[in-house]
């Protein structure tokens, strides 16, 4: 430690504020400042908090002998440091032109060599002696360093060997290097130490084994080891996950303490006329699943729930159920879908199932002819109609309803923390709000169900539907991809039908199999003569009903189209799902899109064609032919590829999570959790005069997010 500040820091010691501006480093004038502003980073605390995205191990000065051997011997990179004479330098012109240096000690010389470095030549010559830095290997017998860094010793006393440490590497820029702003980091440290407010109390560190937030500062920033640097990381995550949990453990408290819905006991009565309008026996997960949401209605605090199932696993019987206890007790029930054809598919649904009774039910689309909308929205305000189902239009501000009780949202990829407050917003107003349920086809694993939807209660259907079976699925190379289409061939001949999902609209998009043309080389080849449709989102409305009707009614034997649109809609006949270049989607898609075929009884069946370009990509692929449980899988894409890419913040509306990994900070994560809720339990809201700038943190990173600012 001692030694890098004494190499990096000069005489300048002032204390600096967390707000100050960079310049008041050493050497950081305009033209610095504004290199290091367009990496975001602009005062002191900006810097604090650009942590470096890995570290880097440089062994001791070592003598070219020493060096050679260790580099043979160790398989990890290491940056090594030797000093010496430059005995040659020579200048290779070329298309990649470099610059060669033999670097010369007792035991041996090492080339250094440098890429588009032209200035180098400049600095280094014959006879200089100095030391070069950086990564060693071992070439053609030779040892060699590539864009070494090299400083050059002048003829004083040579400085003492230095020992080995690790160095942080920081996301940095062609105008400033990492090497730079470790050393901006270096003499930030001890100046703004004394600014930095740990928000967190001693002994509640002390209970979970962590580090004082200065102390986490200088450990990520200047780490002895790796092993301190993984403690200060730990830290600095456990805060991050800790004011997550607050926001939700406020969130929590707030929706217990200052809103009402209102009370929907579901009598014997009821739930039996409910039963009686869904038109085949609930299974027992779904009958434990209203069972949960009864419990919750009867209460008049505003149920908050989340239902996972997956695609097919029978949630609408579910959200009927609930919807129908509002409109028993007189209130009304909203269903909103993701997209207007699914929309109509429920309406249809639904329908059908409350055929006969005396439930009102209205469609309300962006489609909607303006009467007919404005005969909807009167119907909404002045309560003659009981159940309105449509798109995020219901959302908007112009829908009023007279007494909205239940609201049901379906999800398939994203769940709307917006939503939900748009939602609320709806209800009786003075604090009344609607009993909620979001459904969602994507499980989301327990970790990320914690982090980000923490405030929700969460259900799941797992298992299948009686009489169905999960789609077989097998994952094929591309260079077998005519043979899956002579299979489809033979199928479509004794009547089933296709869907065929490609990752691109048009071809410009990476050489990816797009809409139009693989339509195209379909239908003058593998398909000829078959009767092939076209699905994308840039078709309009009208275009997009019209062809997934066409397919629906068995007009169309295949249906080429993109992820993004409505292969949410129920094709009973679709017997058939092959998906081009399946290492493009997220594994949730994946299983998603199998789950739309062979839901009319005649068996389904997937096929995976890609060219897995990783391992990991392969794992992902496997797991899908392995597995058919999508909660196992959503485990696995989460382990394997992480949260961002999975499933994160961003489809929960929330910022996202910057130092916390979720895939391995679990238990951080639930010691999080546990200590917001009990620090919100014994304090309420964080109303504790002491936890006022606490209270401001959560608010200014999750207030908005979670509607936590209206409370002040
Ligand atoms: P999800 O919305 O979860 O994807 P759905 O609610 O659309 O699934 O249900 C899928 C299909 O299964 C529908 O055709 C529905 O009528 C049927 N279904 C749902 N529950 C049952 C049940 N308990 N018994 C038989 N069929 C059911
Ligand atoms: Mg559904």
């Amino acid at each position: 430690m001692a030694q890098h500040y004494r190499r990096c820091v000069s005489g300048d010691s002032t204390p600096l504020t967390l707000n100050d501006s960079l310049t008041a480093l050493r050497g950081v004038g305009e033209r610095t400042a504004s290199v290091l502003a367009r990496l975001g980073l602009r005062t002191a605390g900006d810097l604090l908090g650009h942590l470096p995205i890995r570290y880097e191990t440089e062994a001791p000065e070592a003598d070219v002998a020493e060096a050679t051997v260790r580099t043979e011997a160790e398989s990890t990179p290491v940056t090594r440091s030797i000093r010496g004479e430059i005995l040659k330098v020579r200048m290779i012109p070329g298309h990649r032109p470099r610059f060669e240096a033999l670097l010369e000690d007792a035991t041996g010389t090492v080339r250094l060599v440098w890429f588009n470095s032209p200035w180098v030549a400049q600095k280094i010559h014959p006879g200089l002696r100095g030391i070069a830095q950086g990564r060693a290997a071992n070439r053609r017998g030779y040892l060699e360093m590539v864009n070494p860094r090299w400083q050059p010793l002048d003829d004083g006393p040579e400085p003492a060997k230095e020992p080995g440490r690790l160095r942080p590497i920081y996301s940095a820029s062609a105008e400033i290097a990492s090497a730079r702003i470790e050393v901006l980091a270096a003499e930030l440290l001890p100046r703004a130490s004394g600014a930095i407010v740990d928000l967190v109390p001693a002994p509640l560190l002390a209970r979970r084994n962590l580090a004082p937030l200065a102390e986490a500062y200088r450990m990520v920033h200047r780490p002895n080891d790796l092993a301190e640097a993984e403690r200060g990381r730990l830290r600095l995550a456990y805060d991050e996950l800790l004011l997550l949990q607050l926001a939700m453990a406020m969130r929590r408290w707030q929706v217990r303490h200052t809103m009402h819905a209102p009370m929907l006991p579901i009598s014997k009565e009821i739930d039996e006329r409910a039963r009686s309008r869904i038109h085949f026996t609930l299974t027992p997960a779904q009958s434990g699943v209203c069972a949960e949401i009864a419990e919750d209605l009867r209460k008049s605090t505003p149920m908050n729930r989340l239902l996972q199932g997956d695609v097919g696993s029978g949630k609408t019987a579910v959200a009927v159920y609930a919807m129908l206890a509002a409109v028993a007790h007189g209130h009304q029930a909203v269903l909103v879908a993701p997209t207007e054809i699914l929309a109509k598919q429920h309406v249809a649904t639904i329908e059908a199932m409350l055929a006969g009774s005396r439930v009102r039910i209205a469609e309300f689309t962006g489609s909607l002819k303006a009467a007919d909308r404005a005969a909807v929205l009167a119907g909404l305000e002045a309560g003659t109609v009981d159940l309105a189902i449509g798109t995020h239009a219901l959302l908007l501000e112009d829908v009023k309803f007279k007494s909205l009780a239940v609201a049901v949202v379906d999800e398939q990829h994203r769940f709307g923390v917006e939503q939900r407050a748009a939602l609320r917003a709806k209800g009786l107003g003075a604090g009344m709000v609607p009993h909620t349920l979001v459904m969602t086809a994507t499980p989301i694993p327990r970790t990320l169900a914690l982090s980000f939807f923490g405030d929700l209660d969460v259900s799941s259907l797992r298992g299948l539907l009686p009489g169905r079976s999960a789609p077989a699925t097998r994952v094929m190379p591309r260079a077998r991809s005519e043979e899956v289409y002579a299979w489809v061939r033979t199928k479509i001949a004794k009547g089933e039908q296709a869907f065929i999902v490609v990752p691109a609209i048009d071809e410009s998009e990476r050489g990816l199999a797009d809409v139009a043309s693989h339509a195209a080389a379909l239908e003058t080849g593998a398909l000829s003569g078959m009767r092939i449709g076209r699905l994308h989102g840039q078709l309009s409305t009208a275009e997009r009903a019209e062809a997934m009707a066409q397919f629906r009614d068995g007009r169309l034997d295949a249906l080429v189209a993109t992820i993004m649109v409505e292969v949410g809609v129920d094709v009973p006949n679709a017997t058939m799902m092959i998906v081009e270049h399946a290492e493009q989607f997220g594994l949730a898609q994946l299983h998603q899109l199998r789950g739309r075929v062979g839901r009319g009884g005649k068996p389904g069946a997937c096929v995976y064609i890609a060219d897995a370009p990783t391992e990991i990509a392969s794992k992902r692929l496997d797991a899908l032919a392995r597995t058919s449980d999508g909660f196992e899988i959503a485990e696995l894409d989460l382990s394997l590829r992480g949260p961002g890419e999975f499933f994160g913040s961003r489809q929960s509306g929330l910022p996202p999570l910057k130092v916390a990994d979720l895939s391995r900070d679990f238990p951080l994560l639930l010691e999080a959790r546990e200590d917001a809720t009990q620090w919100i339990g014994a304090t309420g809201d964080l109303a504790d005069p002491a936890d006022a700038p606490l209270r401001r943190r959560v608010l200014a990173t999750y207030g908005d997010a979670l509607g936590l600012s209206d409370i002040g």
